[in-house]
C-alpha cells in the first residue's frame, strides 16, 4: 500500500490539474480545471476504492488543522454560505478522515469550517 492520496487528474485540454469541486444540484464531486473551464464527475466507484483503502491509514492521517485560507493552491467557490457569518467564499479540499473521503469548506471571512459529505 503505497499510502497516496487520491489519484491526481489532469485536464484532457490543457493538462492543467483538475480541482475537485461539489456540484450541488446533484450532490456529486466533480473535477474541473481553473484554466479551460473543462469539468468530469469524480467516479462514484473510485472513490469507493479509495474509501476503502484509507480506512487502514485515516489514523494517522487528521485534518488539517493550518489555516487554509491563506493557501492559493486550493480552489475557492462562492456557491456556499456560511452557517457562522453567512459569508459567501469559501476554500475549499478534501481530506481523509475516519468516514473516507470529505470535502470541506472553510469560510474565507471567519475562518468556521465545515464539511459537507461526498
Ligand atoms: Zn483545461
Ligand atoms: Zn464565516
Amino acid at each position: 500500500m503505497s499510502g497516496a492520496g487520491p489519484k491526481l487528474r489532469f485536464c484532457p485540454e490543457s493538462n492543467d490539474l483538475l480541482y475537485p469541486k461539489e456540484d450541488k444540484e446533484r450532490k456529486k464531486l466533480v473535477y474541473f480545471c481553473r484554466s479551460c473551464g473543462y469539468q468530469e464527475d469524480a467516479h462514484p466507484s473510485e472513490w469507493c476504492v479509495y474509501r476503502n483503502e484509507v480506512q487502514h491509514t485515516s489514523r494517522e492521517k487528521s485534518v488539517v488543522l493550518q489555516d487554509v485560507r491563506s493557501d492559493p493552491t486550493l480552489p475557492r467557490t462562492r456557491d456556499v454560505r456560511c452557517p457562522v457569518c453567512s459569508h459567501n467564499e469559501a476554500v475549499f479540499f478534501t481530506s481523509s478522515t475516519e468516514q473516507g473521503m470529505e470535502l470541506f469548506f472553510s469560510c474565507l471571512s471567519c475562518g468556521h469550517r465545515w464539511r459537507d459529505y461526498v
